[in-house]
């Protein structure tokens, strides 16, 4: 993984594909324009410009680092405000204008980490695809990797299938799905990710990363510190 931070720049990238999953979530791959190639952290964001006035939102890049000649992002459509109305309305050719690589939520390459713990809410996810890839495929990471994804329901997964290949391919690779308003076929964990991780044990010297809504991470947190023991320095958080 990268161990030196890159300074934020202008990027203008045009939208090569879009993958709707759902109603909800959507996957967007853009190819740089200008510059041609960018350097940045797994874990980090970029700001897109979201109207003419020049309003900005923040989105995680789903791609790793490897991936120097575009971006992928993830987003989430639901809330309908201002971002969500601009990606909804992008079609593949269409130009856009961000600033990036941003932000301290990053994969830290801590030599005395045995293993590292993702915990992602909805569109929380997208800094961990990122931060796995490069960890795992990457970098061929052999510590233990776990990730944790809550959703409300089982129709607006997707990436799974990558997840279940990447758990059949890497022994140190373990996926765990819970959602929290289940139809009756769905087999895997119901409730919420601090039920389950309150359930599993871990090793003292895990390094945890959670994304996602507020009310998981000021949980988990506190599950993780007064439960578990686990340091604050241990604890990683980035709030959507
Ligand atoms: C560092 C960072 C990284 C982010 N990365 C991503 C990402 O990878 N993918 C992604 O989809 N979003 C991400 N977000 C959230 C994103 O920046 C926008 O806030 C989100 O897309 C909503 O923007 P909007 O203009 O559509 O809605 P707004 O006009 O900002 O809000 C519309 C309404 O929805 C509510 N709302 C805002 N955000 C959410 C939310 N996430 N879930 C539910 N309700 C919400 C607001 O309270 C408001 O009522 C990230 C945020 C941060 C701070």
């Amino acid at each position: 993984m990268k161990t030196t931070s890159a300074k934020p720049r202008s990027l203008i990238a045009i939208l090569e594909e879009r993958r709707d999953f759902n109603d909800k979530f959507v996957e967007y791959h853009f190819e740089l324009k200008n510059p041609a190639t960018f350097q940045f952290r797994a874990g980090q964001f970029i700001s897109v410009k979201v109207n003419e006035i020049g309003a900005r939102r923040a989105y995680s890049i789903v791609s790793p680092p490897s991936f120097d000649h575009g971006f992928k992002l993830l987003v989430d459509l639901s809330p309908g405000g201002i971002g969500s109305q601009f990606f909804s309305s992008l079609k593949p050719g269409d130009k856009i204008n961000a600033l990036g690589p941003m932000g301290s939520f990053q994969l830290i390459n801590q030599p005395e980490a045995e293993a590292h713990v993702f915990v992602a809410t909805g569109s929380g996810i997208a800094p961990f695809r990122s931060m796995i890839e490069d960890l795992l495929i990457d970098h061929q990471d052999k510590r233990e990797i776990r990730l944790y994804w809550g959703l409300r329901h089982e129709q607006t997964l997707f990436w799974e299938n990558d997840f279940q290949d990447w758990v059949e391919s890497h022994k140190n690779f373990a996926f765990y799905p819970v959602i929290s308003q289940p139809t009756a076929n769905w087999p895997l964990s119901t409730g919420h990710v601090t039920d389950l991780i309150l359930a599993h044990q871990f090793s003292p010297q895990t390094d945890f990363y959670l994304c996602g809504n507020v009310a998981m991470i000021n949980d988990l947190s506190k599950v993780l510190l007064e439960t578990k023991k686990i340091l604050p320095d241990q604890i990683h958080t980035e709030q959507y």
